[in-house]
């Protein structure tokens, strides 16, 4: 490796992206995954069999270039969101990783900003450093809350030409108030600065809480992002998408790659669309097993994060790095976020929630 980044530096490779490192989440093939978030419910056979099937009818047109503006794949997106959403105000693209880059290659790039809250999803820097956008760290209360107040204050004395805000946050998995969604977006009207609610996790949300979806009727700088990833266990398809208003696709169509979504990912995510009851009717159990996750690590004398997303942020272990490997000593992966004294662990089926919670009582010799 320090070979190779030996050879690396000889490379003309850009100023800011040199020393950076890329995402790295580790992919260890062990019986209990529980690290990236994933639904690790497999499909439904029916739902298998109804993508296997629009596939192979996709396949016999791949000669051809597939529909560029995916005008299926957005009237479903919309008719699966709802809130009046329509065709027009969808986008979609590879992940909503994908959707969040053409954002900033739109929106920021050299000599603009980006702004999140940290802890959050660990991508927003890497993407501000791909497109070139200086990303702006801000600051949340030391418990990792976030103050409407304090999240306007900064950005106004900021004024980032986007920001982020992730609800349910990555990695602490509290969702955030719509009143600090609101305030964020009024304090960004002199800058006009794009506001993005990453929602990826927004279906495991607890009952009651409402998306950001719900304001965006007026605020055309808004932009709530969604993906197929998480609750409908779909990460290897690569499909995220957006709603905001109609220009906000339109000015994404100007830096999209021509035909950016294949015809395999549009058939794909079509028919796991048309099954979505089936497909979701898995978030209740993986709800149930996160609930578990956290009433159990409490009973252990442990703290975890009030989570309405499938993972469970938590501290109160006296070495998380010793923890984090003898868990994946026993065969189960969990993720250390580089957050000190904290760590991530996903909920999934109640088998491996189990082995993860029985492995780790005796541990700690709880
Ligand atoms: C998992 C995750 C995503 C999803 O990324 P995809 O590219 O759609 O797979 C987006 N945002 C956050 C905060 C996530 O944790």
């Amino acid at each position: 490796m320090n070979d190779q980044l030996q050879r690396l530096s000889d490379l003309p490779l850009r100023e800011d992206l040199q020393g950076k490192s890329p995402y790295g989440a580790p992919q260890i093939d062990v019986p209990v995954m529980l690290n990236v978030n994933e639904n690790t419910h497999r499909l439904p056979p029916e739902v298998h069999q109804a993508i296997v099937n629009a596939v192979g009818e996709a396949v016999a047109g791949i000669n051809r270039y597939p529909d560029r503006e995916f005008a299926e794949l957005r009237q479903a997106l919309a008719g699966y969101l709802g809130h009046g959403l329509t065709r027009e105000n969808m986008w979609a693209a590879n992940g909503s990783n994908e959707v969040l880059q053409q954002i900033l290659q739109a929106f920021g790039g050299p000599g603009r900003t980006l702004m999140s809250f940290p802890p959050t999803y660990s991508m927003y820097p890497l993407l501000a450093n791909g497109t070139g956008t200086t990303y702006i760290a801000g600051d949340r209360s030391s418990d990792f809350t976030l103050g409407a107040r304090e999240a306007a204050d900064q950005v106004r004395a900021a004024a980032p030409s986007v920001v982020i805000l992730c609800s349910p946050n990555n990695p602490t998995g509290t969702a955030l108030s719509l009143d600090i969604v609101e305030a964020v977006y009024d304090a960004g009207r002199d800058s006009n600065t794009i506001v993005i609610v990453d929602e990826a996790y927004a279906e495991f949300a607890h009952a009651g809480t409402r998306s950001a979806l719900t304001l965006l009727p007026g605020r055309q700088r808004l932009i709530v992002s969604r993906t197929m990833s998480k609750a409908f266990a779909l990460a290897g398809a690569r499909v995220g998408y957006l709603a905001a208003a109609p220009e906000i696709a339109d000015a994404l169509r100007l830096v999209r790659l021509p035909y950016h979504l294949s015809a395999i990912t549009q058939a794909t995510a079509l028919a796991a669309l048309a099954h979505a009851p089936a497909l979701l009717a898995h978030v209740e159990d993986i709800k149930a097993q996160r609930d578990r996750i956290v009433t159990e690590l409490t009973a252990m004398g442990l703290s975890p994060a009030p989570s309405d997303s499938n993972f469970v942020f938590f501290s109160g272990v006296e070495d998380p790095g010793a923890v984090w490997r003898a868990l994946l000593n026993e065969g189960v992966l969990i993720r250390d976020v580089g957050i000190s004294g904290y760590l991530r662990v996903s909920a999934g089926t109640e088998a491996e929630t189990t082995r993860f919670l029985t492995s780790l009582r005796r541990l700690l010799g709880t």
